[in-house]
């Protein structure tokens, strides 16, 4: 994204400008990289196969104008509370296109979804596909549901996968999915039980956990058919296409993952001759993580006894709680000195009262002082939307970029804000 200038410029945009026009720190989000990957998506899947859809998880950064672009794109929406519904309705989006999610939704959320009309909601265990069934028929209404099945593959084997494993917290067994959940299901008045969905984990690099994970769905949805002559009419695939965070310039193409999972499934039920039933994917992070960055506002820079050099700056943790909560990292512009030599080693260090508040380690960066500009790039994702107010900081404003223009969508929080709850 570096043109030809003195200082950063992110999708045309003058940053160090943006910095003085709307004060650090700032998150800055392209709306033009946003509709680039829906684009991208449609190509490569929803065109490219029929019968097929994209709900973006808007739980990786939901705002009001964020909801309206995906909506906007032809997406589903991924939402998994009833803030997210209730959000995502206030900006116009038709519940009808929304998939619910959650492996402890509230008998409020469950209501709320049921009467906004959502159009599929994922079960996550029996006694919530009980009280649905029971709520659903409380209202004359059955409701479209997908089982979430957790389909067991070993994490040991494949260690980014953080949620598909035997032991997670969400979902059901693939053995309790074929043994009980679908037989009790299909004798629900409640409940429309039209497929299956699986989620392997987040930030996967490599298509394997989704490969190992259709598979044994496949195999699954055989079994079902010959056990109760159930067929699926959806299969959703969950999202965790990853993403470069740092040091490898390289960009992961949604095709590497929806191609080979496509294969498999178009296979099966060519084999079988029964109709493919609809594939979704849920992506998050891939459409949004590089298109938002964070500046800030350099304050003391400083060596420590052991020789570390800390530059502080104006936000961290608060606005970016994934360094100290996954160890991640990321790639560091120094604003207005992208020309200098970058010699000196740098921890860019969080103001909260909390040792692990780092927003990167260890980066090359020149010789920094108070009133820098640092921007950190590919913050978009689980950035703003796992954002507090932790030490009473308020959140950054957020500016969308679009053909070379600047929009605020998200005012700064202030103090007053902070304190609107309190009596
Ligand atoms: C979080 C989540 C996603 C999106 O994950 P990304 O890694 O951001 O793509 C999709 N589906 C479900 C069920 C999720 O929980």
């Amino acid at each position: 994204m570096i043109m030809n200038s003195d200082t950063f410029m992110f999708h045309g945009c003058d940053v160090a400008a943006l910095a003085a026009k709307y004060g650090t720190p700032l998150y800055l989000v392209s709306e033009d990289e946003i509709r680039k990957r829906c684009a991208e998506i449609k190509r490569d899947f929803t065109d490219k196969y029929d019968n097929t859809r994209a709900a973006y998880a808007s739980k990786a950064f939901q705002t009001l104008e964020m909801i309206r672009i995906i909506k906007s794109e032809g997406l589903s929406l991924d939402v998994v509370s009833g803030g997210e519904i209730y959000a995502a309705v206030k900006a116009g989006f038709d519940p009808a296109d929304m998939v619910f999610h959650g492996n402890s939704k509230t008998a409020g959320e469950i209501g709320e979804a049921l009467d906004a009309g959502v159009g599929t909601i994922v079960v996550d265990n029996l006694s919530e596909l009980e009280l649905m069934d029971q709520m659903a028929r409380d209202r004359n209404m059955k409701q479209e549901v997908l089982f979430r099945v957790t389909p067991g593959v070993d994490s040991h084997t494949h260690q980014y996968i953080s949620t598909g494993q035997a032991d997670s917290k969400f979902g059901f067994s693939t053995e309790e999915t074929v043994e009980t959940a679908v037989p009790e299901a299909l004798k629900m008045e409640g409940i429309d039980l039209k497929g299956v969905h699986f989620h392997v984990g987040s930030q996967l690099l490599e298509n394997t956990s989704h490969i190992m994970a259709v598979e044994i769905i496949i195999k699954m949805l055989e079994d079902l058919k010959d056990k109760y002559g159930w067929t699926a009419r959806e299969i959703n695939c969950g999202g965790g296409f990853g993403v470069h965070y740092a040091g490898d310039p390289s960009r992961t193409k949604i095709s590497d993952f929806v191609d080979p999972v496509m294969k498999r499934i178009e296979e099966a039920y060519n084999r079988c001759g029964d109709p493919r039933p609809m594939v979704t994917i849920e992506p998050g992070r891939w459409i949004i993580a590089e298109a938002g960055i964070t500046v800030y506002e350099v304050g003391s820079v400083k060596t420590n006894a052991a020789g570390r050099v800390y530059a502080g700056v104006d936000g961290g943790f608060p606005d970016n709680p994934r360094t100290e909560l996954y160890n991640a990292s990321y790639e560091v512009e120094a604003v207005e000195k992208l020309k200098l030599p970058h010699t000196v080693k740098t921890t860019v260090a969080g103001k909260c009262c909390e040792s692990g508040d780092i927003v990167a380690y260890d980066v090359m960066l020149p010789p920094l002082e108070r009133g820098d500009h640092l921007a950190v790039l590919a913050t978009g994702a689980y950035n703003y939307s796992m954002s507090s107010n932790y030490n009473r900081i308020g959140r950054p404003p957020v500016v969308m970029l679009k053909d070379g223009k600047d929009r605020l969508t998200v005012k700064r929080e202030t103090y007053e804000d902070m304190l609107r709850n309190e009596m």
